[in-house]
């Protein structure tokens, strides 16, 4: 592949042993039970998978995006719930700390949670809708030395098993929806008193992702917990958040091509009238002749956007579009596997059914692929391309 070269090829080879050793062997059970996977997080850190693009200076590898796409690409062929944890803890709330972060908070929070050692969240969305920033009310109010926090966030990923939550909360003097701009980012501790977090809800997909509510009545922080500028978070966070939705690319990749792999396979096994279906049915044939098109067009797409990432451009649209691309095109591929299998696609104990639930997730987790739709029209419409 013209994307890969020796380093990359060596990071590829630990992720490749780490899934297989590891990761599949686990992936049935965490599916099913919806644990959180805690101790390939914990690998996962110890490998270097958490800081790939964090400088050396704070714990990280100071490698390219590139090589981040290709572990998260291979750990989603098996157990793309894996990625999910990964990606709201180094991505989503990392991106944030490590945009935006003082050196001291760097050293804090971004040096531990690189190794693993702490987990971190991210708290945006409200009840009121994830994009839907004028009608946020969880709120910080500056007394004396601490920020007073009220309010409460929704489906937010890693809840309970994070030490640590990056928290978006309104700052403005003003109440009144189009004051509302001023929203700053937190850095919120586990077990800070006023600090609630949620039971995970019951999810059709990411199971183990440990999803769900966290809530603050008046809580109190110290007032070097804000994370960047008073008020400029929302900003920050358009910039930041492209990171999670670039890899939404090789999470859609890896999910699409694990779901091909078991279909392919089985359509060569499964025989009927001394035939495999492979060999049967031209529409076999041709299903995954378009699945493995699909496929191929997501890679050309996942890996050219990496390079230009890897090339300083900040990707705001093209991340954007692979989100979306990324969703599509998993989904699709996974629904096509499990037509392909028959009935017994449908039961959960086959294992193929569970890559089109997580494809379904990754339509709308972190943020709905209508909403950057509507995000990339203003980019594209603004020249921002
Ligand atoms: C499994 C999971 C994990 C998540 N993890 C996190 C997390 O870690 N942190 C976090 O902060 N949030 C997280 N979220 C929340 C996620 O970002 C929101 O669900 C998402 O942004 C959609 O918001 P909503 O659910 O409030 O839907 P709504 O805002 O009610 O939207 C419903 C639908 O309306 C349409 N729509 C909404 N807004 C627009 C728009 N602007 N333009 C066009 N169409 C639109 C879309 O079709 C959308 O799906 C997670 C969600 C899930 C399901």
């Amino acid at each position: 592949m013209w994307y890969i070269n020796e380093d990359r090829q060596l990071m590829l080879n630990v992720a490749r042993d780490f899934v297989e050793k590891e990761v599949k062997p686990a992936a049935m059970e965490i599916d099913k039970t919806s644990r959180f996977p805690m101790e390939l997080f914990k690998r996962a850190g110890e490998l270097g998978f958490l800081g790939i693009t964090i400088s050396e200076e704070f714990g990280g590898l100071g490698g390219d995006h590139t090589t981040l796409a290709l572990i998260l690409e291979e750990i989603a062929k098996s157990l793309p719930v894996l990625t999910v944890a990964m990606g709201a803890h180094s991505l989503l709330a990392g991106g944030l700390l490590n945009m935006l972060g003082t050196p001291e908070q760097k050293k804090k929070y971004l040096v531990p949670a690189v190794s693993g050692d702490i987990i971190m969240a991210c708290g945006n969305t409200e009840a009121s809708g994830g994009a839907n920033y004028p009608e946020h009310t969880t709120r910080a109010v500056l007394e004396g030395e601490e920020w007073v926090i009220n309010g409460g966030k929704v489906l937010i990923s890693n809840i309970g098993v994070a030490d640590v939550y990056i928290v978006l909360a309104l700052t403005s003097e003003q109440l009144t929806p189009a004051d509302r701009a001023g929203m700053s980012a937190f850095i919120i501790e586990a077990g800070t008193p006023g600090f609630d977090v949620g039971i995970p809800e019951h999810k059709l997909g990411w199971h183990g992702s440990a999803t769900g509510s966290i809530s603050f009545k008046n809580c109190r922080i110290p007032k070097e917990n804000l994370l960047g500028p008073l008020g400029g978070c929302l900003q920050a966070m358009f910039v930041s958040a492209t990171d999670e939705f670039l890899s939404c690319g090789p999470v859609g990749l890896g999910i699409a091509e694990g779901a091909y792999e078991m279909a392919f396979k089985y359509s060569l096994d499964r025989v009927q009238c001394g035939q495999s279906m492979f060999d049967r049915f031209q529409v076999t044939r041709h299903k995954l002749v378009k699945m493995y098109t699909e496929i191929e067009s997501l890679r050309a797409l996942v890996y050219s956007t990496y390079a230009m990432k890897d090339q300083g451009d900040l990707c705001l649209a093209s991340g954007r579009m692979l989100k979306c691309k990324g969703a599509e095109v998993s989904e699709y591929v996974g629904r096509e596997a499990i037509q392909l299998f028959g009935g017994v696609g449908t039961i959960v104990d086959t294992g193929v059914e569970r890559f089109w639930r997580d494809a379904k997730v990754l339509a709308i987790g972190g943020a709905s692929v209508e909403s950057l739709t509507d995000n990339i029209a203003t980019l594209i419409k603004n020249n921002m391309i």
